[in-house]
């Protein structure tokens, strides 16, 4: 009881605290919005590039004069403490108000120390690591006088045609929330320290729903499954305080994100109670325009009225909103409460109180690419790898004899680095051939050759290699490039073959039609393999790739994605067995394209395959089965784990109990290893149709050779609620079958039936 009372004292002492500090706030912000004129205000609410800056030279820029007039609120991918102090200078000792400046970056998945692209952080499925991850980050950033990141994007994927799908956590809600909140918690935990960074979750909404695949385009949904499926992980960055959020370009249900009212107002902050500010893409305000909404003036009211409190690059905010308020078609209001949101959150980073609090050379030349850093990205690397086959325990390899890397993505350091990696610099990264030397000793000898181009088409290289990181290109014909491969493969004991994507194969804009390794590089693995030596494919890679070829005739893979900046340290690391390979899929992989979208949690139908394909008049495919090549959860270790004995502490539950659902993991391997346990759970009856089954718990767990252990999951009424077709969020009572297992195809189940 005495217990209770203190902790009761001591929320409201802290709820009393921060009600204090929001109405200094509130008090500081009005009194300085007393002050601003319509065009100071609207300055608050311009976010262009960084433009001409260089360093030395910001008082001459354009953008310069744009700050000392007050008609920027912020700026984004500027890097350095020299650069950004400068340019902070102008807006402090040259604007009227002396109001400091924002500055943003796309720290996506790390700054100068590169972590795997998300896609791949999120098969970690270790939130500790993700956070870690965000947390480095966020220190090497804030070093770098960056105070905000254009990161969490936790958009659900379910169809790898689209390039960004690298970008985010996968197809599964629960498993992308649980990455949203600690990619956020690992950003902006306390923002009054200077390590901290405001984090902006995008993209607002729905962006991975792109029909076809194809970047920008269209999406189209019910909310049933808006809400069920593709919002969560939004929901739960802004759960986890996450200070800004950004809109996406697309349209959804014929209303653009960026003038959507019923997603940045009516959801956003009515339904989930988002406090702080909504950013637009860039240049999304003017692509109103081409979406058919009407010229520059009329969609700035349309963003402004739907919510959108700043403008990315489009300057449409800047320079119409004054003539809509003289012509009445927006209010002070609207404007006012923009700014405000925008100047909260300045205040919040401690801008006001000291506006150079992100620039202090000492962090920059200190705490940015630092050893320790680099260990923790080589660590969190190898954890996310997924060992997709390993047949005959090829892996992991010995150390001796002759090893022949082979393929145009064993000997680059660029590429590794994968998508978004805007600050570092890619010819630090470690390169496969960099990460094996290193790590073989003197025992082995490492040869390389390149043994084929990334595709046969010249110009489709052009494309995907267009932004910093070019591989090398060999003019001659491709048999002669296959027989130096084969030539340096002879003195080989075996063969590593070094293939799959680019870095910029993925990404923004680059989405494909055809999700195949490459022609040029299958033809060469073809030809590896005819060599009767064993062939270890390391697969570079920012999406599911449709492998079936491979998975049938390679007899090992590892998808690598890009690793980041230390990717050839870690893979040399699972390769050897210095790390065991943990990570499990986050999606699942196709067969072929024509099978997508395919997602382990779909609806049953009425006329679901039960038993083998085909069958007549079921739902299936005459030309393919219904199966994936790898399923969501998917991944393989040197270890091998069985699943027994699942119990459900009850098989009938009434009201809000509790059910605990357990079951015994065996490492029957001869290497200690680490493995994810799934919990899935499928309501058997509802209102709606329901999938057939959902992750709603994991637990990732470390288990010595032959060592058992029982795992137990407590499953609570909050574990069966969905959003209904009234889009009320409640359980309904019936059957539910609850499976555990180490993927999503492979589970015990028990039914339990629950009733209100
Ligand atoms: C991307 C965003 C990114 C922004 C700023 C846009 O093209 O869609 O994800 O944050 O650029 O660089």
């Amino acid at each position: 009881m005495k217990r209770a009372s203190f902790l009761l004292a001591i929320l409201l002492l802290s709820y009393s605290t921060l009600l204090a500090q929001d109405n200094k706030m509130q008090t500081f912000v009005s009194n300085l919005m007393a002050k601003m004129t319509l065009d100071e205000k609207l300055g608050q609410l311009n976010l262009p590039g960084a433009g001409d800056i260089t360093t030395g030279q910001a008082k001459s820029s354009d953008i310069a004069k744009k700050i000392a007039a007050g008609e920027v609120g912020g700026l984004f991918n500027i890097k350095s403490v020299a650069k950004i102090k400068e340019v902070q200078k102008i807006a402090v000792e040259q604007s009227r108000l002396k109001i400091p400046l924002i500055f943003g970056m796309d720290v996506i998945h790390g700054y100068e120390t590169e972590f795997p692209i998300p896609l791949g952080l999120s098969c970690t499925w270790d939130m500790a690591e993700i956070e870690k991850s965000a947390r480095i980050a966020a220190t090497e950033a804030s070093a770098d006088g960056i105070c905000w990141t254009f990161s969490p994007m936790v958009d659900i994927a379910r169809d790898p045609r689209w390039g960004r799908i690298a970008e985010g956590n996968g197809e599964d809600p629960y498993l992308g929330s649980q990455c949203a909140a600690a990619m956020v918690k690992g950003y902006q935990q306390d923002l009054k320290a200077n390590s901290d960074i405001l984090a902006c979750v995008k993209h607002f909404a729905l962006y991975g729903a792109a029909e076809a695949g194809r970047d920008y385009n269209t999406t189209d949904m019910s909310y049933y499954r808006m809400f069920n499926e593709y919002l969560p992980p939004y929901k739960a960055a802004v759960d986890a305080g996450v200070g800004s959020v950004m809109a996406s370009f697309n349209d959804v249900n014929g209303i653009p994100a960026t003038a959507n009212k019923f997603l940045q107002t009516d959801v956003l902050r009515k339904r989930w109670g988002f406090k702080g500010f909504d950013v637009t893409d860039y240049t999304g305000l003017n692509e109103l325009v081409p979406h058919g909404l009407g010229d520059l003036q009329t969609v700035s009211v349309l963003a402004l009225k739907a919510g959108i409190d700043m403008d990315m690059v489009g300057e449409g905010f800047l320079t119409t909103l004054k003539k809509s308020l003289q012509e009445g078609r927006v209010t002070m209001a609207d404007i006012d409460q923009a700014c405000r949101r925008v100047l909260e959150a300045k205040y919040k980073l401690g801008l006001f109180t000291d506006p150079y609090k992100y620039c202090n050379e000492q962090r920059a030349a200190t705490e940015i690419f630092t050893s320790d850093n680099r260990a923790a990205a080589r660590k969190i690397a190898a954890d996310c790898f997924v060992l997709l086959k390993n047949q005959g325990n090829i892996l992991p390899l010995k150390r001796s004899g002759t090893i022949a890397v082979v393929g145009p993505l064993g000997n680059d350091r660029q590429n590794m680095v994968g998508t978004w990696a805007v600050a570092t610099d890619g010819s630090k990264a470690v390169s496969l051939m960099d990460g094996l030397k290193d790590a073989a000793g003197s025992g082995v000898n490492i040869v390389y050759s390149q043994g084929s181009n990334l595709d046969y088409d010249s110009l489709f290289q052009q494309r995907a290699t267009m932004f910093g990181k070019p591989l090398p290109r060999d003019p001659r014909p491709a048999a002669d490039i296959i027989q130096d491969a084969l030539n340096t493969a002879a003195k080989a004991d075996v063969i590593v073959a070094a293939l799959g994507e680019s870095a910029e194969m993925s990404g923004e804009s680059s989405s494909r039609s055809n999700i195949e390794i490459p022609r040029s590089q299958q033809d060469l693995l073809k030809a590896l393999l005819k060599t009767g030596k064993p062939v270890v494919l390391v697969l570079f890679t920012g999406r599911p790739l449709a492998i079936k070829w491979e998975n049938d005739e390679v007899p090992a893979i590892l998808d690598v994605w890009f690793g980041g900046t230390e990717a050839g340290h870690a893979i040399a690391d699972v390769l050897f067995g210095d790390a065991n390979p943990s990570g499990k899929l986050s999606t699942t992989w196709p067969q072929n394209i024509g099978q997508v979208p395919i997602y382990y949690n779909h609806m049953n139908t009425g006329r679901p395959l039960e038993g083998p394909w085909f069958q007549k008049f079921r739902s299936n495919y005459l030309d393919v089965s219904n199966d994936p090549v790898y399923p969501f959860g998917y991944g393989l270790s040197y270890s091998h784990f069985t699943y027994s004995s699942l119990t459900l502490s009850s098989a009938s539950e009434k009201g809000n109990q509790q059910l605990t659902a357990t079951v015994t993991v065996t490492n029957d391997g001869a290497m200690e290893g680490k493995e994810v346990v799934q919990l899935y759970i499928r309501d058997l009856v509802g209102s709606v149709t329901r999938p057939v089954k959902e992750l709603k718990g994991f637990r990732k767990i470390d288990l010595k050779a032959g060592e058992s252990r029982k795992i137990s999951f407590t499953i609570t009424t909050e574990d069966l609620k969905f959003y209904n077709s009234d889009l009320k969020y409640d359980w309904e009572s019936g059957d539910f079958s609850i499976m555990i297992g180490g993927n999503s195809r492979d589970v015990l189940s028990a039914n339990v039936n629950w009733t209100k």
